[in-house]
């Protein structure tokens, strides 16, 4: 029986390889210089190099259950995530983070649902997005949408308590980005502090920001697009 992944990997040196040769050996020695920070849910149907047009070298990538942001200060020892912040920020000095959430989310719906008992690890993790989750028993797809995107500014918040992270986004080196993606519609929807809201990125005027920006008059949204949260 053939070995699908395996003719895969092959293919990949033979046919795909040769076209970005040169791009992966200047990747190689001058060394990696991505711009973008992408926390992103690891579901499979989240593709972040389709969604931003990125090239190899462009985005560094993090990816968990949820697109979930540990605490800072209680993610000692082997934490992944607080780890790939810390060195992006620190070593790659980013320039930007994007909390990357999606329609259809698994872990979003277990907030609402049961988690098999002996999933440890999942159901403490899904701790991280429990604030986001609104009171009722029985989420529709609309609770569950408004509960994906406050989730995405939950991180967001999070983020801001990692001290480098702080620092930077305050002296204006780091911007943060909340993003929810539509599956079927292939609509990114970005998080616009000042509308209080997520914005179709159709008809945003930028790839949005985080909760962090000073306001002294938020402006109060009558676009119906934007979703309150
Ligand atoms: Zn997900």
């Amino acid at each position: 029986m053939p070995d699908e992944l395996l003719e895969r990997l092959q293919r990949f040196q033979t046919d795909a390889f040769p076209a970005h040769r040169s791009h992966f050996r200047l990747l190689v020695d001058d060394g990696q210089h991505p711009m973008t920070l992408f926390i992103g849910c690891s579901d499979s149907r989240l593709v972040p190099y389709l969604l931003t047009g990125a090239g190899p070298g462009e985005l560094f990538l993090v990816r968990n259950v949820g697109a979930f942001v540990p605490p800072h200060d209680q993610s000692q020892g082997f934490h992944g995530t607080a780890a790939a912040i810390e060195f992006a920020v620190l070593n790659l000095q980013v320039k930007r983070i994007v909390v990357c959430g999606h329609s259809h989310c698994g872990a979003i719906r277990a907030l609402y649902g049961e988690v098999p008992v002996e999933a440890t690890n999942l159901v403490q993790w899904l701790e991280l997005g429990r604030e986001a989750a609104l009171p009722v028993a029985e989420p529709g797809p609309d609770v569950l949408r408004r509960t994906e995107q406050r989730a995405v500014v939950l991180q967001l918040e999070r983020l801001m308590d990692y001290p480098m992270v702080r620092e930077r986004v305050e002296a204006g080196k780091l911007v943060l980005h909340g993003w929810h993606y539509v599956i079927e519609d292939g609509e990114v929807h970005v998080f616009d502090v000042r509308r209080g809201g997520f914005v179709p990125a159709a008809q945003a005027d930028n790839a949005g920001t985080g909760p962090y920006v000073p306001h002294a008059q938020p402006e109060v949204s009558t676009d119906e697009e934007s979703t309150r949260l």
